[in-house]
């Protein structure tokens, strides 16, 4: 299957006519080609936007509200086909798509098209001097949304509803290795009455679209999500055109375990802060710290737990597990295995490629346990982004509170205690965007996400999105 551009409302070929192959992760297989768009596409995207752009910035907020709810809604009416698009493109299982990918990518537009109902900007009267001011927050132009793989649909409509929302015309680049559904979304957006050219999508690889959309000197504002070192790249190019930057990047979370923890509760959701979408999410706590006291306990009922995990095809129902995205991510996974071996960590359970009977050339790998005694180690330093986590104890406060700090990345913690002046303590000390405490993953969006040090600059989510989105103008009257 060749899927297309989305340009001014239209499905198009890439002008060059060069596309690259799309991967089933589960048998290994190509099952489509997609555009590796160039400068050419990106100047067509761009003609589209901007011709599109005075109508929608001055569109009223009911009406936009109107269409993002109803994109939102023709989402969740056709959860199903996106589901199980998404779960064949990335290998996650389609339970998890259709629970948690397809209904929160529909939330993203649903809520952003109620906040920009509720977005405000500020007055200042400057009493004494008989002038008022007041700020204007107006979109700013054509920008650019690029997204990463793991979370297809979800982290790319993270981006697009904000950016509409606030009146923006939008050039947007899935990652080349997951396209569908963000191809799939093109149709739904006509569908709700988008009008043409407010959404563009261009398909194609990192260093040709993506490095075009950057170089771009009129796309005004870069949001982006995606690797540390991409992260750089996008900065050194935009900087000297000072355009604005939104940059969410890697991480390796700490998950903080304390013996006065609610221990079932803190055991079920490790597990899925470890291991769910097979380890590839940017939130999971890879880096798994135990209060001495109940080290044993847990490492013993842990690992029990993870050996129950299936791991299977993404469309068997049973699946816990499924495949990872690429060959090349499945590779560079392993090799972190190997090197953890070599750093003398102990495999505790996994470590092994799986072999699915019909999909032998599937990208399958065993949930993976380690025990370091050491945290400067690579296996507890680098970003895995995989189905492998590290096991370490602690003594006290102090000791973990270093351990977890001491990596270059800090978006988000998880913690789990039961004493409150510590949490308050660790919460206000802790390197890091996003703290969760006897949870993870819980989302009101609503809340500033988002990371410090190696895991980014600024902030997505709620009005800090639309904040992002628009450009304050500030107009001084005197009377
Ligand atoms: P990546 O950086 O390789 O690619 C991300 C996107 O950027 C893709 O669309 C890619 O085509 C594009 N890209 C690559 N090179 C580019 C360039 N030179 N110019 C412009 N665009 C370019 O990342 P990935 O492998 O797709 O995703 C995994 C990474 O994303 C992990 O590091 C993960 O932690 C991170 N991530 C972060 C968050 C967050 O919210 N902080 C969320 C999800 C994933």
């Amino acid at each position: 299957m060749k899927i297309q551009n989305f340009i001014n409302g239209k499905f198009e070929n890439p002008v060059k006519d060069t596309w690259i192959d799309n991967y089933n992760p589960s048998n290994g297989e190509i099952y489509g080609k997609i555009p590796n768009s160039s400068v050419e596409d990106v100047k067509l995207a761009y003609q589209s936007a901007k011709t599109a752009f005075p109508g929608w910035s001055n569109s009223t907020l009911e009406e936009r509200s109107r269409i993002l709810i109803k994109i939102s809604e023709l989402l969740e009416a056709n959860l199903q086909r996106f589901a199980e698009a998404e779960s064949r493109d990335n290998g996650k299982p389609i339970s998890l798509a259709k629970a948690v990918d397809i209904p929160r990518a529909a939330s993203n537009f649903r809520f952003f098209g109620n906040a920009i109902t509720q977005f405000a900007s500020e007055s200042h009267e400057s009493v004494g001097h008989y002038a008022i001011n007041y700020t204007l927050r107006q979109p700013i132009g054509v920008v650019g949304c690029i997204s990463p793989w793991n979370l297809p649909l979800y982290l790319f409509t993270w981006k697009i509803a904000p950016a509409i929302a606030a009146g923006n015309c939008v050039i947007a680049k899935p990652s080349e290795i997951t396209p569908m559904t963000a191809f799939l979304l093109g149709k739904i957006c006509n569908e709700a009455g988008l009008p043409n050219g407010v959404l563009n999508i261009i398909h194609g690889l990192g260093t040709t679209t993506g490095n075009a959309i950057v170089e771009h000197p009129n796309i005004k504002a870069i949001s982006f999500t995606g690797g540390t070192a991409t992260g750089a790249h996008i900065a050194k190019v935009a900087a000297p055109m000072f355009k604005k930057l939104s940059l969410e990047l890697g991480g390796k979370n700490p998950n903080i375990i304390f013996a006065d923890c609610d221990y079932d509760d803190m055991l079920e959701t490790t597990v899925r802060s470890s291991f769910a979408n097979q380890g590839q999410i940017c939130l999971c706590g890879s880096r798994i710290f135990v209060e001495t006291s109940i080290y044993e306990k847990f490492k013993k009922d842990f690992v029990e737990k993870i050996k129950q995990l299936k791991v299977g095809h993404p469309s068997d129902p049973t699946t816990n597990i499924g495949a990872l995205v690429s060959k090349p991510h499945l590779e560079k996974v392993k090799s972190y295995i190997d090197i953890a071996k070599d750093e003398n960590g102990i495999v505790l359970c996994g470590g092994n490629q799986v072999t699915i009977k019909d999909y032998e050339n599937g990208y399958y790998l065993e949930p993976t346990v380690i025990e370091v005694m050491n945290d400067e180690c690579r296996v507890n330093q680098e970003e895995i982004f995989g189905p492998v986590v590290t096991l370490m104890p602690f003594e006290t406060e102090t000791h973990v509170l270093d351990m977890a700090n001491k990596v270059k990345y800090g978006l988000s913690a998880t913690l789990w205690t039961n004493d409150l002046k510590r949490t308050m303590r660790m919460s206000n000390q802790l390197h890091a965007g996003i703290i969760w405490v006897n949870t993870w993953m819980m989302r009101d969006l609503r809340t500033p996400f988002g990371g410090v040090k190696a895991s980014g600059v600024g902030r997505e989510g709620g009005f800090e999105a639309l904040r992002f989105f628009t450009e304050p103008k500030n107009v001084c009257i005197k009377y």
